[in-house]
Order: structure tokens, then sequence, then C-alpha cells
């Protein structure tokens, strides 16, 4: 009984973990999948103005060059520098920065910091920013690509000095390649520009830091700062001079070096985000890896604004997350507090109410049960009739009370001695009925007498009493009836030969 009820509750506990499993996972993909939705918005934000902004550039450029550049007469003048000798070289030098000296200023207006000219072995012709500076051969893999490939090419390129966005185009004058010019934009006026017009966000760009320390000659701290992150610099111009909308200046880089560097393992490079939290506001960071021109990683685009509509989002999920759980586990003790008093009432239909053992009633399903089974499986079990000697005297010298008494302890002794799967049910005031599982008449005869022995030697609710037990074993073909009946009779035997006593049924009885 006692275990089938533990298995119960197990049964139960076990349904519920399971349901708090599914329930739980489906909260925990729910939220994912809204983050992800969340933040895949904010990274095609973020793409979508990095791309506006290089393709702003690329008509820019793409103009000038057209227009100032992609001239006969220029071309001309380039040609004959490029197969002069070095007075040739100067003089069509100095032609050029003159010549394109008050457009370089506008277009430094539109944030284009440098316009630079090559000859097709890579030799530096002409800078517009540092006039003074030519004659050393460029390693830059852009220069060598145009001058190698004829064919324009843009994107990313770490200088000495600061980042930009480059945009080379080929020279040729009559079919024959003779150089390239670039044209490259400040990164720092590009973020700056992009966090005047943004006015909810904020913009900085990390680059390995390996690669400017293998190119920069000069000292790097003139150009460049530590990012949050060992391995990244930031450009000190956009540091110092950006005027940050969100966050101030050094709280952006601060911030993320306090959540970032750990947890973003921004070696690997792909789209990553993070959030934080500082003095009361929430914020929200979206990283977008960049490349240069040969396709490699070099840095992040950042992109820092309020988290406060995914806190909402997180926030929203917990309460589903706590609301679930309460439920869940409400309903857990509620249904389980159900089925435990369905089980109590349910005993309580089976028991005799004084004593706690079976009644009649159970005794009567037990028995056919019982029977059925025997019968198909052949196992034999017994029946014992019970009757406490005497027990008027008990009554009359003790009162009912005491009398109530000692039927109840009788039970609980007797329930002590015998298996778990045999029963004891009263079958009418001090009577009792005991059915032996599995046990045949001479085992059961002494049970019986086991039985009989030790409420002899206990003190039952302090009384002595003694008790006479008839024995009868289940045969084919007895019924309820007739097994009663030959315990009766065996019983009735034990009280007419002196009463504290063990009986088997005899046939002979009969007579
Ligand atoms: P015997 O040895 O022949 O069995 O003698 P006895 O006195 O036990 O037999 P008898 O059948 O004459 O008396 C049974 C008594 O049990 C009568 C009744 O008052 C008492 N009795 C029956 N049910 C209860 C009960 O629930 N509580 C109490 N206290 N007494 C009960
Ligand atoms: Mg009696
Ligand atoms: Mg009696």
């Amino acid at each position: 009984m006692q275990k089938g009820n533990k298995r119960r509750i197990a049964l139960i506990t076990v349904i519920f973990i399971i349901l708090y499993g599914v329930i739980g996972t489906f909260i925990i993909l729910g939220y994912e999948e809204d983050r992800d939705v969340y933040f895949d918005s904010a990274y095609n934000e973020l793409a979508i103005q990095l791309e506006s902004k290089i393709n702003q550039y690329k008509d820019f450029s793409q103009y000038y060059y057209e227009d100032l550049v992609n001239d006969e007469s220029i071309l001309f003048r380039y040609n004959q520098a490029v197969n002069g000798d070095e007075t040739v070289e100067d003089t069509v030098r100095d032609e050029l920065y003159n010549y394109y000296l008050s457009d370089f200023n506008t277009m430094q207006d539109y944030n284009v910091d440098q316009f630079s000219f090559f000859l097709p072995d890579g030799t530096l012709f002409l800078q517009m920013h540092d006039p003074n500076i030519y004659g050393m051969v460029s390693e830059r893999y852009s220069v060598n690509y145009v001058n190698q490939e004829h064919v324009p090419i843009s994107g990313f390129e770490m200088g000495d000095t600061s980042n930009q966005y480059h945009y080379l185009y080929p020279l040729s004058y009559q079919g024959e390649h003779i150089g390239t010019v670039d044209i490259s934009v400040s990164i720092t006026e590009s973020l700056q520009e992009l966090t005047n017009r943004y006015d909810d966000k904020d913009y900085l760009v990390i680059v390995e830091k390996h690669r400017i320390d293998n190119t920069i000659d000069s000292d790097v701290f003139d150009y460049y700062t530590m990012s949050f992150s060992d391995g990244y610099y930031i450009e000190r111009d956009h540091f110092n001079e950006t005027d940050f909308n969100v966050l101030p200046n050094q709280l952006f880089n601060q911030l993320l070096g306090d959540v970032a560097d750990e947890t973003l393992n921004l070696s690997n490079y792909s789209e990553k985000y993070i959030t934080a939290y500082y003095e009361g506001s929430n914020y929200a960071f979206v990283f977008i890896p960049i490349t240069n021109m040969e396709n490699q990683n070099i840095g992040y685009l950042i992109s820092g604004y309020s988290g406060d509509t995914f806190m909402e989002l997180r926030g929203r999920y917990l309460v589903y997350g706590i609301g679930a759980t309460l439920f869940i586990w409400s309903t857990f003790v509620f249904v389980l507090f159900i089925d435990q008093g369905r089980r109590k009432l349910k005993l309580l239909s089976q028991k005799d109410p004084l004593t706690g053992s079976y009644n009649r009633r159970y005794l009567d399903r037990f028995l056919q049960t019982e029977m059925a089974r025997s019968k198909r499986t052949g196992h034999p079990f017994s029946l014992l009739m019970l009757d406490i000697d005497h027990f008027k005297k008990v009554n009359d010298l003790h009162g009912h009370l005491k009398g109530d008494k000692v039927l109840e302890n009788l039970v609980v002794t007797i329930n002590r001695h015998i298996r778990e799967e045999d029963i004891i049910a009263r079958f009418g005031g001090e009577e009792f009925v005991i059915v032996l599982i599995n046990t045949g008449k001479d085992k059961a005869h002494h049970k019986a007498e086991q039985l009989k022995h030790l409420i002899e030697n206990s003190n039952v609710a302090d009384l002595n009493i003694t008790i006479s037990i008839g024995v009868t074993e289940y045969t084919e073909g007895a019924t309820i009836d007739s097994l009663i009946h030959e315990a009766d009779k065996a019983l009735y035997y034990a009280k007419e030969t002196g009463r504290n006593r063990a009986i088997l049924y005899d046939m002979e009885m009969e007579e």
C-alpha cells in the first residue's frame, strides 16, 4: 500500500518536472528568438548605416576622379612625369599640387583626408596632405593591386597615423597604365558624422593592435589609444574630438572594458552584442566585423545605444518564467493535495473507523481477488477467524472505552506480525479475519499459534487477554461463505475446548 503511494507521488512529481522542463524550454527558446530578432535588426541598422556611408563616399570619390583626374590634359602631363627625368617630375608635381590645392580644401570639408598619386611602380608621386614627402615606394596592398590589375579597388586600410576608407583608381594615357590615384576618407570624421546624424547612438571603431604596431614608425600613441581590449586600438582623434550622444567618451570604452573583453571573444570575428548596466542605465552594444581589402578581419565597428528596449524584452520573459514557475509548482502542490486527499478518502471507505483494520466490504473484495488468483496460479491462501476470549468481561470490568482500546491495540499488534500483503479485517464485534497470502494450512496453523502466543504474552492495552483462532485453507470450489463457515467452525471448536487455542478446520467438525 505504502509503496504504491510513494510511486504515485513520484510519478506526479516526474510529470510536473517534465512539464516544467517543456514549458521552461519554450520560454527560453522564445526569449532567445526575440533577442536574436532584436539584435539582428540592430546589426542590420548598423550595417546599412555603414554601407550607405561607404556608398556616399564612393560617389564623391568617383566624381573627384572623373572630374579632376581623368582629364586629357592632366593625364598628358602626368604621363610626361612618369616617363620624364627628375626635373620633369618636380615640375609636374608642383603643377598638380597648385592645380588641386583649392579642390583639396573643398574635399577636406567632405571628410576626404588624402588625395595621392602613385607611379606605376608604386612610387609615391604626390600626396596633397603632405606634398613635401614623395619618392618612396609604397608597400600598400591597394596601390600594388591597382598598379598590377589596372582596376579600381576600395576598402578599409590602416595608415600610419589613422584609418581610412580608400578609393583607388588606375590612371591610363593612350592605353598605357601610368599609375594610381588614391582618394581616402577619414574613419574618425565619418563616425563623427554618424554620431551627429543618429543622436541616440554612439560609434566606435577598434582595430587590431598588431597591424598598427607593425606599420607605424613613430610613437603609436600619438595617433592611437588603447581600446577596452588589449588587442585593439582606437583612433585617438575619434576619442578626443567626437561628442558622444549616449555615453561619455571615456565611458564608452571603459564600460565595454568592464563587461566585454573576456566575454566577447573578439578574435573570433562574427557579429556580437553585449549589454551593460551602469549607474542606473542599461546599454546595448553591437559589433560588426570590419575587413580590409585583402579580406582579412582587422577590427570592429561598434554601435552603442540605450539598452532599455532590450531590458524590457528580457523583463517580459523573466515575468513569463516566474509566472510559469509559480503556476506549475502551485498546481503541483494542488494536484498532490487533491490526490492524497482522494487516497485518504478511499482508504477510509475501506477501513473500520475504530481499529483501522479493513472492513467487511473490503474483505469480500479482497477474498474474491485472492480466490481468482489462487485459481489461476495455484498458489494457496488461508483464512483465520480470530475472537477475543471473554471480551464481555473486559467491558464489564474495565468499561467499554477500555474494550475499544483493546480492540485498537490488538489490530496494531497483529498488523506488526503479518506480512505487508496480508490483511486483517474486522468481521464484527471483537471478531477479526486474517487472510494470509501464499500460505497453506500448515503454515497458516503455525502462524495462528504464533499470534495466539504473541497476544497471550503481550499486554494489550495493559491487560492480559487471550484469543482463539480458527484456521482454514482455500481449496478449489470454496466460496467466501464456505471459508468463513469453516474458520468459524474451527474457532467454535477452539472456544469449546478451553479457549486460547489455534485450531485447524477439520471435516469432522461438521458432525
Ligand atoms: P467468548 O470467549 O465466548 O468469545 O466470550 P465473549 O465475552 O468474548 O463473547 P461474547 O460474544 O458473548 O461477547 C462479545 C462482546 O464484545 C459483547 C460486546 O459488548 C463486545 N463488543 C462488541 N463490539 C464491541 C466494541 O466495538 N467495543 C467494545 N468495547 N465492546 C464490543
Ligand atoms: Mg469473544
Ligand atoms: Mg465474539
